[in-house]
């Protein structure tokens, strides 16, 4: 029954490649503004793993962005300019990866919608996630949730 999990992804010219050996902590979605400019779409899907399971090939780029008092380090590729993480020093232990670099995204099943009052109004969402005007207080609860539905992270 059971199967190790596993999955890759990488840059849009190949140059940086990860793989992924956990299941992550929460995947959501981030309708913020800052995520519609660096995705250059309408939202960003976040990805929340333990860093410890994950592994890069390649040396990635690094941006550091500060809102207010918030630091963020983003990571891309130098050769394509694909953004594929990004992390706060306050929370070393874990990063988030670029829901859309991975190479299967057909498992990615985002248990919440952030930052909803800057959506596009045009993008719908589901009545049964979680759902948070701006940023959560603590990202805890979308890590409960994703763990009640699809498990807690783990290899299986
Ligand atoms: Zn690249
Ligand atoms: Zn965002």
């Amino acid at each position: 029954m059971s199967h190790a999990f596993h999955q890759r992804g990488g840059c849009q010219c190949g140059a940086i490649r990860y793989t992924l050996t956990e299941r992550p902590r929460a995947v959501y979605c981030c309708h913020c503004i800052e995520c519609q400019r660096q995705s250059s779409s309408a939202f960003g899907i976040s990805v929340r793993v333990r860093r410890a399971a994950l592994s890069v090939e390649g040396e990635t780029a690094k941006f550091n962005k500060t809102s207010g008092d918030r630091l963020t380090i983003c990571e891309f590729c130098p050769h394509c300019g694909s953004r594929l993480f990004h992390n706060r020093p306050a929370h070393e232990d874990l990063l988030t990866i670029k829901g859309g670099t991975f190479d299967d995204t057909s498992w990615l099943k985002p248990v919440g919608h952030i930052w909803l009052k800057s959506k596009q109004a045009w993008v719908l969402i589901p009545e049964d996630g979680l759902r948070f005007d701006a940023q959560p207080d603590d990202y805890d609860v979308l890590s409960v949730r994703y763990a009640e539905q699809w498990g807690p992270p783990g290899r299986e």
